[in-house]
């Protein structure tokens, strides 16, 4: 397949029930190198066969994505694991034991096996296990690791339902499983080992309390809330790029104290063209035009967001406003999206 070229893209549906045979067909693309875009509990992968290079090649086609930026591997098992990457550390399998599976990825020595097109050039490879019946049973079925990116046009916000991405991929992906609106939302917590301290690479549902809870010392790197100054090599490759921005002007406004945060989203807003993103419960307190609700809790808002994200260009406004949250626990990720998404303008009081 040429990525970019047409071609006759299947459209699966499981919406309403899993159907193991379509899995099965799908899974039949993967082995004939083909691309599959499927759901996982994090965000929608587009997917290839890991030890197929041309087959990989073709993906960073289809999303226009950086040569530099690796992709994360998907397997269903540990004897996948230890098929393509090196013996793990001690700590390394207390993680893997904790979190796998689930929305967790973890960066590991590759053995050669894997193709070039996937590490782009690292000796480290991402490992990810899926919680995800059905991206677990398109592994098990193709009987290899997938190497899947989050489905999206890169520099787009990552897909979390068809509806927002099928324009994106259809004609260039040889099925796309269509499951519906995906669990959690934000992409998988990515961590790397390094002097016995679990570094977040990228922060997601597993928390950075929830890996201190294993009694181990975790860091969170800096670039996770700073702005990439382009000075030395990131850990993580997909840090240095523009990511999850709408082309409408956005900024984040946030205090721990809520009233006083609304007043200053408020007084920002006055006057001008604008729209508000906010929580449930403080809808009733903009007057303002255009506002969209993003649910109340942090998963809830982790749910929400990039579908929201991909509509506020719709609203032909100046600035879009959004209520920051706290930094802990998922607030983490949602804040690292959030930031990018605002190019950085970001204010607390
Ligand atoms: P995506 O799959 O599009 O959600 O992005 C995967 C993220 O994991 C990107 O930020 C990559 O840079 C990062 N990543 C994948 N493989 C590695 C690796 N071997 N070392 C460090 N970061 C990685
Ligand atoms: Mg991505």
């Amino acid at each position: 397949m040429k990525a970019g070229a047409s071609l006759e893209t299947k459209y699966i549906n499981l919406k309403e029930k899993i159907d193991n045979e379509k899995i099965k067909e799908a899974s039949q693309d993967i082995l004939n190198g083909k691309l599959v875009l499927f759901p996982t509990e994090t965000v929608y992968g587009i997917g290839a066969n890991a030890l197929d290079e041309k087959a990989c090649e073709n993906i960073f086609k289809a999303k226009g994505r950086a040569q530099d930026n690796p992709l994360i591997v998907h397997v269903s098992n540990l004897e996948m694991i230890k098929q393509i990457v090196e013996e793990p550390n001690e700590l390394e399998k207390k993680l893997i034991k904790a979190f796998c599976p689930g929305p967790f990825t973890i960066i590991l020595k590759a053995k050669d096996i894997i193709p070039r097109s996937v590490t782009a050039g690292l000796d480290t490879v991402g490992i990810r296990m899926p919680s995800n019946e059905i991206a677990h049973k398109l592994i098990e079925y193709a009987n290899v690791p997938i190497a899947a990116p989050s489905a999206n046009i890169s520099g787009r916000p990552s897909g979390t339902n068809i509806d927002d991405i099928i324009n994106e991929f259809n004609g260039k992906v040889a099925s796309i499983i269509d499951a519906g609106a995906v669990d959690i939302g934000v992409e998988s917590t990515v961590v790397r080992v390094i002097n016995e301290k679990v570094r977040i690479l990228r922060p997601g549902k597993i928390t950075k309390e929830d890996i201190e809870n294993l009694g181990v010392e975790v860091e969170v790197d800096k670039n996770i809330l700073g702005k990439y100054d382009g000075k030395e090599k990131v850990m993580s490759p997909g840090m240095k790029y523009r990511h999850y921005a709408p082309n409408t002007k956005c900024m984040m406004i946030y205090s721990k104290d809520e009233e006083k945060m609304i007043d200053k989203i408020k007084e920002t807003a006055n006057g001008k063209n604008v729209l508000i993103i906010c929580k449930d419960k403080n809808y009733d307190k903009y007057n303002c035009k255009n506002i969209i609700k993003m649910g109340n809790t942090l998963e809830e808002i982790a749910h929400n967001i990039f579908s929201i994200l991909r509509k506020v260009d719709k609203y032909n406004v100046d600035l879009v406003i959004i209520e920051g949250m706290q930094k802990d626990g998922l607030g983490l990720a949602l804040n690292n999206r959030l930031l990018r998404a605002c190019e950085y303008n970001y204010i607390e009081i």
